[in-house]
Order: structure tokens, then sequence, then C-alpha cells
């Protein structure tokens, strides 16, 4: 018996299935262009689209200088 499923994509691996919904682990590129599908690269204070060159800057609470 051969496994068809084989070929699954890796970007299923950055959901989980909780009931019948679908929960992201990671964000999505709010670019139009992008969208759903393009994640954003996590770094340590800031998140960016590898795609389009989106960033967003992480508002850090109110931190001491
Ligand atoms: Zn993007």
């Amino acid at each position: 018996m051969m496994a068809e499923g084989k070929n699954v994509s890796k970007k299923w691996e950055k959901y989980s299935i909780e009931g019948d919904k679908l929960v992201r682990k990671n964000d999505f590129c709010p670019k139009p262009e992008c969208g759903p599908g393009i994640f954003l690269a996590r770094h340590k204070d800031r998140i960016s689209c590898g795609k389009c060159g989106y960033t967003h800057v992480e508002d850090s609470s109110s931190e001491e200088e």
C-alpha cells in the first residue's frame, strides 16, 4: 500500500487545527500582493515579509532607554 499524502506542503506545519477552526501560528503579510499564505519572518523586535519587504516593528511596551 502506498501512501499518497507524502507530498504534503510544509506550510501546514505552521497551522494547528482546533475543532473546525484553523489557527495560525505565524502572521501573514497584510499586503494585498502577498496576503494569506505569505508568512512574515519573525525577528527579535520586528516582523518582515521576505517577498514584498513589508516590515512591522513591534511596539514593545515602554522600555527604558
Ligand atoms: Zn509581503
